[in-house]
């Protein structure tokens, strides 16, 4: 262990040592690691990462975590963040981001610039990195549409190109994502091919915003969707006569009830109700969003997912990373 305290000190790599990783998850947990490295360049991050794979320590990169789940028993040596690798680089009609870099500044920066496409993407709290793995999106943006190539490390400690044909985007998936390929992302480049009037654009973000601010997003500590969101079909098809009763019972509620927040909870309560699992509806701000409060144990959330699976004949698949021993 004394040699990667050495290398990182050498390399003027920050880093927190003994790191218990709920200080970044904002979930209750023990999942820890020994060093917690914060690179705050390409370079130092590709030095971090190769170094791990070449003296064989057990090692993890993450972004926000703002997808990630880590069991209590989680336990590595060194986690790599990529939150402080924001270099961004604009060429002719794309833009090259480091892993880092959040993807609602990428919004943000495009719309600004008249490109069209990452209107979506505000609000999404991750990295651009994780989200050409996951091929996050929302609204009219997805980033199977956008990216160009991403580069990346592999295990033996080279440094390749994938297309985007090479990706095999799906819904929420990609060769990075089932590990048919396996490697670190390093960079993405994005294509800025299609052009917009500014203010029609700047229009969709702000529908956006209020959207996701009324429909998506409650107030309460979550990891976005849990399952990957298409898969829930067939737990929809499972129980289709008891929710189609649910959607008489609801009918009255949205005549009589006006505050959005209110209605959201009653239709989330009457969904977990009409599929005789009312206890889950405490833990969740819709079928597919888990939230945690202070008193929110692991045991809730395994029961959440394996209840789900129960449903749904495990049909669900997940959309989240679940890190450590199941
Ligand atoms: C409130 C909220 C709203 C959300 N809304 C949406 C939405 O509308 N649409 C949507 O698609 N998603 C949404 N998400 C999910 C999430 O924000 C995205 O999937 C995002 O792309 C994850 O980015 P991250 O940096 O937080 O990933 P992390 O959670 O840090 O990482 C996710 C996985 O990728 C790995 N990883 C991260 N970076 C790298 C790298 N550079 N190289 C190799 N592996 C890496 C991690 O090890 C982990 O396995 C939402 C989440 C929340 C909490």
């Amino acid at each position: 262990m004394g040699m990667i305290n050495e290398y990182l000190v050498e390399n003027e790599i920050e880093y927190d040592p003994n790191f218990l990783l709920s200080t970044i998850t904002k979930i209750k947990g023990n999942g820890c690691c020994d060093y917690y490295c914060k690179p705050n360049s390409l370079s130092q991050l590709k030095k971090i990462i190769s170094f791990c794979i070449t003296e064989n320590i057990l090692f993890d990169v993450v972004g926000n975590v703002s997808n990630t789940y880590f069991l209590n028993n989680y336990r590595t040596s060194v986690i790599v963040s990529t939150l402080k690798v924001k270099e961004i680089s604009f060429n002719n009609d794309s833009i090259i981001c480091s892993c880092g870099v959040n993807l609602s500044k990428i919004s943000r920066e495009c719309v600004r610039r008249g490109f069209a496409g990452y209107e979506g993407f505000i609000g999404v709290p991750g990295t651009v990195g994780a989200a050409a793995i996951n091929n996050t999106g929302a609204f009219q943006s997805s980033m199977h549409e956008i990216v160009k190539s991403v580069t990346l490390l592999n295990l033996e400690n080279e440094i390749i190109h994938l297309t985007n044909k090479d990706l095999k985007y799906e819904t929420r998936n990609s060769v990075l994502k089932s590990l048919e390929i396996k490697g670190f992302v390093l960079s993405v480049e994005i294509h800025t091919k299609e052009k917009e009037d500014i203010t029609v654009l700047k229009q969709r973000v702000l529908e956006n915003r209020i959207f996701r601010k009324n429909n998506i997003d409650g107030h309460r500590k979550s990891l976005g969707s849990v399952f990957v969101s298409p898969t829930l079909r067939y737990l929809m098809v499972n129980f289709r006569v008891r929710l189609f009763l649910k959607k008489i019972c609801y009918a009255p509620f949205k005549i009589l009830v006006k505050d959005t927040a209110k209605l959201k909870k009653i239709n989330t309560f009457l969904v977990f109700l009409f599929l005789g699992v009312p206890q889950l509806a405490k833990h969740c701000d819709s079928l597919n969003r888990f939230c945690w409060e202070e008193n929110t144990l692991e045991d809730d959330f395994m029961n959440y997912i394996n209840t789900m699976q129960r449903l749904s004949k495990n049909k669900l698949k997940i959309e989240i990373a679940i890190k450590g021993n199941q």
